[in-house]
């Protein structure tokens, strides 16, 4: 990859860190803590909120340590077997690490 595929690629993964966390991290929301008075089908939707809320914070944990990847001596190359991760793999799947071989 060159200086600019990586820019664009950090770029990318800044606006869906930004996106992730203002799903996580609402502005405007209300404390979780009155849970006993949910009902049945509130419990459900809280326990799937739960379950992306899960999702999204190791996608944005994921996310970040590819921002401190990409700026450093070994950007682009896969954690298993050092071949360049092609740009384009990057672009489609930014939380990955891995080359399409090492990661099937
Ligand atoms: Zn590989």
């Amino acid at each position: 990859m060159n200086g600019e595929q990586i820019n664009s690629l950090l770029a990318q993964i800044e606006v869906r860190i930004a996106e992730l966390e203002s799903n996580l991290f609402p502005a405007n929301s209300r404390s979780d803590d009155n849970s006993e008075s949910l009902d049945a089908d509130e419990k459900l939707s809280e326990a799937v909120n739960t379950h992306i809320r899960d999702k999204s914070r190791r996608e944005l944990a994921r996310l970040r340590a590819n921002l401190d990847w990409l700026g450093g001596d070994d950007a682009g190359l896969c954690e298993s077997c050092h071949e360049v991760i092609p740009y384009e793999r990057l672009c489609a799947v930014p939380v990955t690490r891995l080359c399409v071989y090492c990661a099937e």
